[in-house]
């Protein structure tokens, strides 16, 4: 059966998303409140799984326990890191890394987690196609790109560490939790995308213009959620 997870890394990634849900049940577990029902005629199950890397991995491998999802969709904001691509505007994954392993020693490509044998962890192109063409609907006015998400413990808000960020692994945009949603959900062959909207340019303007846009990035990137659910 079709059951949708999907996660938000804060409170305001999932706020709205939780208000339109049709919610049937909730659960604590590590500390996270999973709330199950139906949103937008789907079956699904919200969480805010908390900020950075370790929370969203064990966020994603408890949806996989206890609530097999089939799906998972991660909703948030993220900073740009090419120049077209503006605040507001969302980047839907291709793969995911995180940007903060290396074991260049060992041999393995900056990025790659030994012995995983993938650098970069391939998202669903049917959930990504299908992301992709929600957005052009429901977001016309809002430029859509398809590309790599790369994540690390790390807001990113200097010039010099997102330059070598961009020359090191060609992302789209940076953020501290898509790769790990990415990894747990590649272990456990369940199938994700990672929908981000613009809230800064990871850049030295990052923080001020952080606060000043994350509500209305994270809205577009949840509506653009709701809006695909009923033809995953
Ligand atoms: N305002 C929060 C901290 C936010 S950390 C607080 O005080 O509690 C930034 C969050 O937005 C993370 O969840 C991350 O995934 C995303 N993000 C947006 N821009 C980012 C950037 N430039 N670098 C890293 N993460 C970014």
């Amino acid at each position: 059966m079709k059951k949708i997870g999907i996660i938000g890394a804060m409170e305001l990634e999932v706020e709205e998303l939780k208000g339109k849900m049709d919610i049937r049940h909730t659960q604590e577990k590590a500390s996270m409140e999973f709330l199950e029902g139906t949103l937008n005629g789907t079956e699904a199950v919200i969480v805010r799984s908390g900020i950075g890397k370790v929370n969203a991995a064990l966020c994603t491998q408890i949806l996989c326990d206890s609530f097999a999802v089939s799906h998972i969709i991660n909703t948030g904001v993220a900073g740009s890191l090419k120049n077209e691509i503006d605040i507001g505007d969302i980047v839907v994954s291709t793969d995911a890394l995180h940007h903060d392993v290396d074991v260049r020693v060992f041999g393995y490509p900056l990025g790659e987690v030994p012995q995983m044998g993938c650098l970069a962890f391939p998202a669903d192109k049917h959930l990504t196609a299908l992301a992709v063409s929600a957005c052009k609907e429901v977001n016309p006015d809002i430029n859509v790109y398809e590309g790599r998400v790369v994540s690390g413990d790390q807001f990113v808000s200097d010039k010099q560490v997102k330059d070598n960020i961009i020359a090191n692994f060609q992302g789209f945009c940076v953020e501290m939790e898509g790769a790990s949603i990415a990894h747990a959900a590649y272990l456990n062959h369940v199938p994700f995308v990672i929908i981000r909207a613009i809230s800064d340019k990871a850049d030295d303007s990052a923080e001020m213009d952080y606060p000043t846009f994350e509500k209305a990035a994270a809205a577009h990137s949840a509506a653009l959620v709701e809006h695909m659910l009923p033809m995953i």
